[in-house]
């Protein structure tokens, strides 16, 4: 991929030199100091997370981009060029959150308003650098920690990462505001043997649970376990920590439901097994899901609980759910 990283690397330079103007403009811009202060955040954590501010103008990054006019501004997402031609920062007047690659290369950027208005977050486009579903945030400043605990939390937001960082839970990363892809859960489970998805509880995170256990199916193994945690209340893990603190948030996560048991409960919630109806449909809704287990002893064990709940034989799940073999782990 020679070729290719030609192309890319006077790129991956402009980013990283647009994220050292927006440093420079956080240290100058009390008001974004401030915001971030106001979420509990201190100067050695937005350092780690190399946060920064976009200001309040058209043509900003004019300062440090004497070729503004270049396409590559473009092409990285940074300016963007209206029907007449005239040419603007994409980023005005926000919280700027840089995404880095594995290497730590910076590849793109959520920016935050500052306080309330639309939208939120606004994020970084597809690039030549930057491909959305692959990526996970806070993975460079994470990745020891995920290492020595063998565990990595997978959260919603960027500032979840960054306020659970705060706090010293260090293993977090997030999937960015997309629901989790195969090559994020492919990349996840190699990072450690415990996966454990937080999302809110609001109907959203419930879809992306589903979701994060559909596609975590077809890449489990049988020495790895996934997690699904469900936030309290309405916090999400950055409101969690900040109004609980580190230990009661640690604590927490050890209610995570193994996926065999989120599965199961899911559709027993949708199938309640008090008719035979109900029972048959148990194992017709249980069979693309069953299909997608990669790991053989884990389908056994949920081929069971299933075979259980709609009192027929495992054999017959099977059968009914034209289950192959599954032989190598
Ligand atoms: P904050 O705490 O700053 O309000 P959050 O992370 O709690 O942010 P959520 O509303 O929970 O925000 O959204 C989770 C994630 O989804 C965000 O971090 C962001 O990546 C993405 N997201 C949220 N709103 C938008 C939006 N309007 N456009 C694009 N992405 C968004
Ligand atoms: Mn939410
Ligand atoms: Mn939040
Ligand atoms: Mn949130």
């Amino acid at each position: 991929h020679r070729s290719e990283q030609v192309k890319k690397a006077p790129l991956t330079e402009l980013m990283a030199r647009a994220m050292r103007f927006y440093r420079e403009q956080l240290k100058i811009s009390p008001k974004a100091v401030d915001y971030l202060r106001a979420r509990g955040l201190t100067g050695e954590i937005a350092a780690k997370f190399g946060l920064g501010y976009a200001p309040d103008g058209w043509q900003g990054l004019q300062q440090v981009f004497p070729e503004y006019n270049d396409n590559a501004l473009i092409e990285c997402g940074l300016v963007i060029s209206n029907d007449q031609g005239r040419r603007y920062d994409r980023f005005r007047d926000r919280v700027m959150f840089p995404i880095l690659d594995q290497r730590g290369n910076v590849i793109g950027f959520g920016g935050r308003v500052i306080g309330e208005g639309e939208p939120k977050y606004l994020n970084s486009p597809e690039t030549p650098l930057f491909e959305k579903g692959r990526e996970l945030y806070g993975l460079p400043q994470a990745r020891k920690a995920i290492q020595e605990e063998d565990t990595v939390l997978v959260v919603e937001g960027y500032m979840d990462v960054v306020g659970l960082a705060q706090h010293g839970v260090d293993n977090v990363v997030a999937t960015l505001g997309t629901a989790a892809t195969d090559a994020n859960v492919q990349k996840l489970l190699k990072l450690a043997s415990r996966v454990v998805f937080c999302f809110d509880r609001d109907s959203a995170g419930d879809r992306a649970a589903w979701r994060a256990m559909e596609v975590s199916l077809a890449h489990l193994a049988d020495n790895k376990t996934v997690e699904i945690l469900q936030m309290p209340g309405n916090q999400d893990p950055d409101e969690f920590i900040r109004t609980q603190g580190k230990e009661a948030f640690i604590h927490y996560t050890r209610n995570a439901t193994r996926l065999s048991e989120f599965l199961v409960r899911e559709l027993v919630k949708q199938n309640p097994l008090v008719t035979a109806e109900n029972r048959a449909k148990l194992v017709h809704d249980a069979k693309p899901l069953l299909q997608k287990i990669a790991a053989p002893i884990l389908r056994i064990q949920i081929v069971k609980e299933i075979a259980t709940r709609a009192q027929v034989s495992q054999t017959e799940v099977e059968a009914q759910c034209e289950l192959k073999p599954l032989t190598r782990n």
